[in-house]
């Protein structure tokens, strides 16, 4: 239960260790087209250019960065976390003139604010972490979009720890990019960085003056490829995953199969459930509020006298594994459930019970079985 690597379906385990493909074979044309159609579904983007290359979902972000930043261009990065900060210094790599907008620990950025940092500066685009995994803050992506519209701004939404778990409407909403990686919320193992992208944002990198600064990521040579694909044509620039990108189609066919609203709603009702069991065991969480706390992870405070390594250890003692923290300034005081994909109701009360007992053994005083009614009553309110 870790925020990702997540559990894998069988099904997707299977396609990722059948026999590996030629990727000019026709049955994998089939196969990579059909999971490029399938993502500008499941991105809600008809109209978008979706992107799979090998790599992880910093590769997704580079990516971004490296075909829409010219040397100089001024960005603007809404940062909530760990993954913000990261956002700022791949930009700033490319030759950006990055301006950082910081939330306090748990917190998001005022609109207002950003609205009027949008008012002084000629900003070319803006990045935000839909759920940043250090904090398990949640942006909302809609009037982050409408700003973008209305200032003629490219809006960027890392949304590696929410695509297919998190509400995302990204046509409707107005979001340029989104971008995520294969082994949170998608279903697949690591390995693969997947972009949709909006005609508006292909126009700003089609009119560009200067090269892309990085060979591998420059969409002049993958825009090819995937149209070939979407074409149903052979092509080659660079090896796709092949294996992976089986398993990408297997696994979209499942959220496709589930259903964007159903799992958007499970989601919810998996991170109200959490959120839920922490609060009946007194244990505070970071995100400052519920309408701001991520559905895909909860990030809880270690209550005081609480280490973190005794109580993560314990708990995987009891067969759950969680993670610990990610943000530096605050790193030993937290740890991390992760909740997304294929987590079901067994997952969530076994998971609450290996909680309790590392509380337990910690020495933490609190009513036992409290945390598994909680979560358990959140998630059948009959
Ligand atoms: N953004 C967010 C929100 C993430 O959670 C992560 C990974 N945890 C990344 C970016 C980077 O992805 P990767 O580790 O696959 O490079």
């Amino acid at each position: 239960m870790i925020p990702g690597p997540i559990e894998f379906e069988p099904s997707v385990l299977r396609a990722a260790g059948s026999a590996t493909n030629s990727h000019v074979a026709p049955d994998f044309i089939e196969t990579f087209g059909h999971s490029l159609d399938m993502m500008k579904e499941v991105w809600q983007c008809p109209s978008g250019q979706p992107f799979v290359l090998a790599g992880s979902g910093t590769l997704a972000m580079d990516t971004a960065a490296a075909n829409l930043i010219e040397r100089g261009d001024q960005a603007l990065v809404i940062s909530t976390g760990y993954f913000g900060d990261r956002f700022a210094d791949i930009l700033a790599r490319y030759g950006a003139v990055v301006k950082v907008l910081k939330s306090p620990v748990g917190g998001v950025v005022d609109t207002d604010l950003i609205e009027a940092e949008l008012k002084i500066n000629q900003y070319k685009l803006l990045t935000f972490t839909h759920v940043d995994t250090s904090t398990a803050v949640k942006v909302d992506p809609r009037p982050i979009g409408q700003l973008g519209k209305k200032y003629g701004v490219i809006t960027i939404l890392d949304g590696v720890c929410s695509v297919a778990g998190e509400e995302i409407r990204q046509e409707e909403w107005g979001i340029d990019v989104v971008l995520t990686a294969s082994q949170k919320a998608i279903g697949v193992p690591p390995g693969l960085a997947l972009l949709v992208v909006s005609p508006k944002a292909m126009n700003v990198w089609k009119n560009r003056t200067s090269p892309v600064g990085s060979y591998y990521s420059d969409w002049t040579n993958w825009l090819l490829i995937m149209n070939a694909y979407a074409d149903r044509k052979p092509s080659y620039f660079g090896t796709p995953a092949v294996n992976l990108v089986a398993a990408l189609e297997v696994s979209l066919q499942l959220i496709l199969k589930e259903g964007l609203e159903a799992r958007f709603a499970r989601h919810k009702n998996t991170g109200a459930a959490f959120r839920s069991g922490l609060k009946a065991l007194n244990i505070k969480q970071i995100p400052l509020s519920d309408e701001i706390a991520s559905n895909t992870l909860s990030a809880p405070w270690f209550p005081d006298g609480i280490q973190n390594q005794n109580f993560l250890s314990s708990v995987s003692a009891n067969g759950v594994i969680l993670a610990g923290g990610l943000l530096p300034e605050i790193k030993g005081k937290y740890f991390r459930i992760g909740h997304m994909g294929s987590v079901n109701q067994g997952d969530i009360l076994s998971t609450m019970g290996a909680i309790e007992a590392g509380l337990a053994s910690c020495g933490y005083s609190f009513t036992k079985g409290a945390g598994i009614n909680a979560a358990f009553a959140s998630l059948n309110a009959f």
